[in-house]
């Protein structure tokens, strides 16, 4: 037996490692797992390239648990490795990485957030444990099975053991605080999320299986009895998708391995991308195109990062553009580095390569399908619009590819691109000054009177459900020239899309004075609205209450957040007199006490159809309406 220091200047590194890293303790086991397929890896390569020609064997990885003992093992059959080895890149080199960790960080504020993924690699077992021991026998010829041995201080020891196989055993004794570390379903947990498709089998204990009796056993209906019997436990699947050759892949393949990577989701996505890249970078993976309907927020953050087949993170934000976060699967890249901070992420040359490489492979893919079969895109279109509107507005390369696929839908259920909807509605919706008007709905059914006036003036009407469509509006009207985008109760028609002929009004300056106040008296709310005449046909509403665009849309970006106005827009609508309707004609000849009953009961009628009548002017309607029958 010898003792030795381990190389490192720092007293004792243990504290500083367990303070840091507290918020990730877990991830020793990946470190640790990790290592061990490693070490697999590397005798598998050895024994291609003739360096090792004994038998492989079944190369795998075992977890142990011993709760008795307090201990956590993680085996393995690879390399191993000699007593000169261990001082190499146990004693001298590995510890590097820890010491380099700790003068960078050392009494920094927040650096908890910084090291989330900090690979201490084998140095990280001391979060946990208070002892640990490699005991190892390396792969060659003849070699001298050691064990080594620390505290968790400098002072290390190392001595000869016997020890049958090849490989290696890193034995953790749970330190007080860590005891977790012992519970079979913490670990289990531990190796689901890190560890489910490393490339070499990782077996944690035993599990149930039920079998066919192999004693030939039959039940009461003479079937064979079905008995369980205790089977190893393999946490892992060593050839995931994504790993694989999409010309090997078939469709179900792709959907079940969606369903293995969330087995909670029920929901099947809508198609997929398969990444695989090796020049100038490293990048495999598959991506996922989820329905996405309103609830933006709770498909995020479901791409899973892995580095080698090892889970690194489920949060990619600074990894790819953010309306790509949408998107379900798994990145595999060994070229994203990851000892670094999140921040420092964004400005890495990878990282942006990579996220380039993204954005552009799932803009090209949209515009495939559409151009391939462009009815089955439309069926897909109501659940992709969100994720086309978030890129669109959030990266210019997406934005400019995606016009070729965006689409929109008429109240009809026809999809046109923009540049062929401006085709087909130029004729009769561009006003006297050259701007065509994009009339559409967020509510058909609020909105159908509003709906059924344009069409019955041949114009259409757009339906967008998105919640993103107030901001894309905004995009569209910049990017294309001369549209311009209304809703459809905005205003009057004849004010929305403004036609060179005037219509005469039949009411005199006098007599709209003279009405004016008959009907802003008529209103609960005053302070709400503004009255105002307009000259329209005589086919339309006698009143309309609309409200305009400009004011809606800031008070919509202003609830999505953004906008760039400070301070509350207060609700505030127009109610539009006709001032050639005859029922207005009517209210202007009645006697004063009908007048406002009169002017009441057109108002109260406009609200209603907008849904704007509401306590003590519901009910004063409801009591006048009585009365008239
Ligand atoms: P890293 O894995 O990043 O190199 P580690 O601290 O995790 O850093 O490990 C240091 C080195 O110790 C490894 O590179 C490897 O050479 C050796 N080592 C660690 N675990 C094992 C193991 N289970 N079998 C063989 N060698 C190992």
């Amino acid at each position: 037996m010898r003792t030795g220091q381990i190389n490192v200047q720092t007293e004792n590194i243990f504290p500083i490692i367990k303070k840091f890293l507290y918020s990730d303790h877990e991830i020793f086991l990946r470190e640790l797992v990790s290592n061990a397929v490693d070490a697999s890896q590397k005798l598998k390569f050895f024994a291609k390239n003739g360096e090792f020609k004994g038998e492989l064997g079944n190369l795998a990885v075992e977890v142990i648990l011993n709760k008795d003992e307090k201990t956590l093992t993680i085996r393995d059959n690879g390399i191993g490795m000699t007593a000169d080895e261990i001082d190499k890149y146990i004693n001298q080199i590995a510890f590097s990485g820890a010491e380099e960790f700790v003068q960078k960080y050392k009494g920094k504020e927040g650096a908890e957030n910084i090291i989330g993924h900090f690979g201490l690699g084998f140095y990280s077992a001391f979060m946990v444990a208070e002892k640990v021991q490699i005991k190892t026998k390396s792969f060659v010829d003849g070699a001298q099975a050691v064990q080594w041995e620390s505290n968790g201080s400098p002072e290390f020891t190392i001595t000869e053991i016997e020890k049958e196989s090849r490989g290696t055993d890193i034995v953790l004794y749970i330190a007080e605080d860590s005891i977790e570390f012992l519970e079979k379903a913490r670990i289990q947990e531990i190796l689901s999320k890190y560890c489910k498709f490393l490339p070499v089998p990782v077996i944690f204990g035993t599990k149930k299986e039920y079998i066919d009796s192999p004693e030939g056993e039959k039940d009461e209906d003479g079937k064979i009895k079905r008995v369980a019997v205790d089977v190893e436990n393999q946490v892992n699947n060593t050839t995931p998708a994504w790993t694989k050759a999409p010309i090997d892949l078939k469709d179900e393949d792709y959907k079940s391995f969606y369903r293995e990577l969330y087995p909670m989701t029920f929901e099947s996505p809508l198609f997929h991308i398969h990444l695989n890249v090796d020049y100038p970078f490293n990048l495999t993976g598959i991506l996922y195109f989820p329905k996405i309907k309103e609830n933006v927020e709770v498909q995020r953050n479901k791409i899973n990062l892995y580095s080698n087949q090892v889970f690194i993170t489920d949060s990619v934000e600074n990894i790819v553009p953010e309306f790509l976060t949408l998107l379900h699967g798994v990145i595999d890249s060994p070229d994203i580095p990851l000892n670094v901070s999140r921040s420092y992420l964004q400005s890495d040359g990878n990282v942006k390569k990579i996220s380039a490489h993204i954005t552009k492979k799932v803009a090209d893919k949209l515009a495939e399908m559409f151009k391939k079969d462009r009815a089955d895109f439309e069926s897909k279109w109501d659940d992709l619009q969100v994720f086309v509107q978030y890129g669109t507005l959030s990266e210019e390369k997406f934005a400019e590819k995606a016009k070729s696929f965006s689409l929109v839908k008429s109240t009809d259920g026809k999809y046109y691109t923009i540049d062929e909807y401006k085709e087909k509605i130029a004729a009769l919706q561009t006003d006297k000054d050259g701007k065509t008007v994009i009339l559409y709905t967020n509510n058909a059914e609020m909105q159908y009177g509003f709906v059924k006036k344009a069409n019955e003036r041949g114009y259409d009407v757009l339906s967008f459900e998105s919640p993103l469509t107030p901001h894309w509006i905004s995009k569209m009207e910049q990017t294309y020239e001369n549209i311009t985008f209304a809703r459809v109760d905005a205003d009057t028609l004849d004010k929305l899309i403004k036609k060179e002929e005037e219509i005469p009004s039949k009411l005199t300056k006098e007599d709209e004075d003279k009405l004016k106040p008959v009907f802003e008296n008529s209103l609960v709310e005053k302070e709400k609205y503004t009255v105002q005449f307009e000259s329209m046909s005589a086919s339309e509403s006698p009143i309309m209450v609309t409200q305009p665009e400009f004011i809606r849309r800031m008070m919509e970006q202003q609830r999505m957040g953004g906008g760039g106005f400070y301070g509350a827009f207060p609700e505030h609508y127009t109610i539009v007199v006709n001032s050639n309707h005859d029922k207005i004609n009517n209210v202007l000849k009645a006697s004063e006490e009908d007048q406002s009953r009169k002017a009441k009961q057109l108002i109260d009628l406009a609200l209603l159809s907008q849904g704007l009548l509401k306590g003590e002017a519901l009910d004063s309607f409801i009591e006048r309406s009585i009365e008239l029958v």
